[in-house]
């Protein structure tokens, strides 16, 4: 099989299928594996499956355990809602949460593989043609030579990513679409906090039109900002990581809680995403057709609202290692059951995702209605049980 792609979703996706005896060759366009730096959130639907791949001591290793995920009002500074993670997380979904440096989540699905030998994987592979001959037949470039070759293979899976060349042999390829969205985000040492302001949770700050979700990574030695605001796009949008400045953060985001802005005053630099997505998944065709299946963000790239775009990508590496297991079937009907288990949760998180977004960022009378209703079932709302119960 090959997974074209080796971020977190092709990583995840070629250790589930070695861990289930299926071999996969990891074919990744950059010179190394690696990720851009960052946090992530590790809901316990994620955590629970990257236990049963036997990553537990690992994951504790790298993973940050927030006691609770807290929500403000970004310009009055008032809780307006809070929810209990640590132990309430073991206790109700049996895995723990954990906040982690995307990096580090990234080292540890590699070494695994690295170290059980559970996969093949290259670099400097673009793969820029397939054909559905049988077997199929993956045109690679390789791009520290600029030598073509030809890989033979009778699986492929699409694991590359927002702007994936594979996703058109699946469904007509149209552009994500652009959400109008800026993420801004810093990675702060946390000795450069001041002390009155440093915190061991999830912190949600909520605003008109932004939110800013905060939150301590590698062991609380950084914290992690994203600030989400609306506003102007750059234009390159193939670009999506930006080098960008305090100033138009502030302007953007216009009044906020003194505390809020000392927090984004300590960091020393910061990147800009502008975020989009796809429309909540139809049905299954758009996740696998013949001996294609896609996974991750390539299939069901989402706003980061809900905090699970990698956490589907493993999720769905789980399921996609079990219907490969089905070897009475044949590919296409084993990548067909894959895409026909994963295709409603993708779509549901998704569009919960859209959700969310719109809540946290609303204005005038409906965001005091959304404070109060906050305040009284915060711990109701802010839950996920049919998230984090898992598929
Ligand atoms: C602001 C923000 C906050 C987020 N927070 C969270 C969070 O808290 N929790 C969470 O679970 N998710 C979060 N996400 C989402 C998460 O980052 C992504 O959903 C996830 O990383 C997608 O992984 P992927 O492997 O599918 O794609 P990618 O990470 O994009 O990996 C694709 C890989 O494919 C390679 N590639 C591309 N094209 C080719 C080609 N033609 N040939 C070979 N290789 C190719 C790329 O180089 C890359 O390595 C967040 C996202 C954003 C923007």
């Amino acid at each position: 099989m090959i997974i074209v792609g080796g971020g977190i979703g092709g990583l995840a996706a070629a250790l589930a299928c070695g861990l289930v005896g299926a071999r996969a060759h990891v074919l990744e366009r950059a010179a190394n594996f690696s990720e851009v730096g960052a946090g992530i959130q590790l809901s316990p639907n994620v955590t629970r499956t990257l236990h049963a791949w036997g990553l537990a001591e690992e994951l504790k290793g790298i993973g940050f355990a927030p006691r609770k995920l807290e929500a403000k009002d970004a310009q009055t500074g008032l809780v307006i809602g809070s929810l209990p993670l640590g132990q309430r997380s073991q206790e109700i979904y049996g895995a723990p949460y954990f906040t982690v440096h995307r990096a580090d989540l990234h080292r540890l699905l590699l070494q695994k593989i690295k170290r059980s030998g559970l996969a093949d994987l290259s670099l400097h592979c673009q793969v820029d043609e397939v054909i559905e001959l049988d077997p199929m037949q993956v045109s690679v470039l390789q791009l520290a030579t600029g030598v073509r070759e030809v890989f033979e293979t009778d699986a492929m899976v699409g694991a590359d990513g927002l702007w994936s060349a594979t996703r058109q042999m699946v469904v007509p390829s149209t552009p994500p679409r652009v959400t109008g969205l800026l993420a801004y985000r810093a990675l702060v040492p946390m000795q450069s906090i001041p002390e009155k302001l440093r915190f061991k949770d999830v912190n949600v700050w909520l605003g008109p039109r932004l939110h800013a979700v905060l939150y301590p990574v590698q062991g609380g030695d950084f914290l992690n900002m994203v600030i989400v605001v609306q506003g102007p796009l750059p234009s390159a949008m193939e670009e999506w990581d930006h080098a960008a400045n305090k100033q138009d953060l502030e302007a953007a985001m216009g009044p906020a809680h003194p505390h809020l802005k000392e927090l984004i005053g300590a960091a020393p630099a910061w990147r800009l995403w502008p975020l989009c997505d796809r429309a909540p998944m139809q049905g299954p065709h758009e996740m696998a057709k013949g001996r294609i299946a896609l996974l991750g963000d390539a299939a069901h790239p989402m706003r980061p609202f809900l905090a699970q775009g990698a956490g589907m990508a493993i999720e769905d590496a789980a399921e996609l290692a079990k219907s490969w297991s089905r070897k009475d079937m044949s590919v296409a009907d084993r990548w067909n059951a894959y895409a026909h288990a994963r295709w409603a949760r993708n779509a549901q998180v998704q569009q919960r995702s859209i959700r969310n977004g719109q809540i946290f960022h609303l204005t005038g009378p409906m965001r005091w209605g959304r404070n109060w209703a906050m305040k009284l079932f915060g711990e109701t709302l802010m839950d996920s049980p049919w998230l984090y119960a898992g598929p």
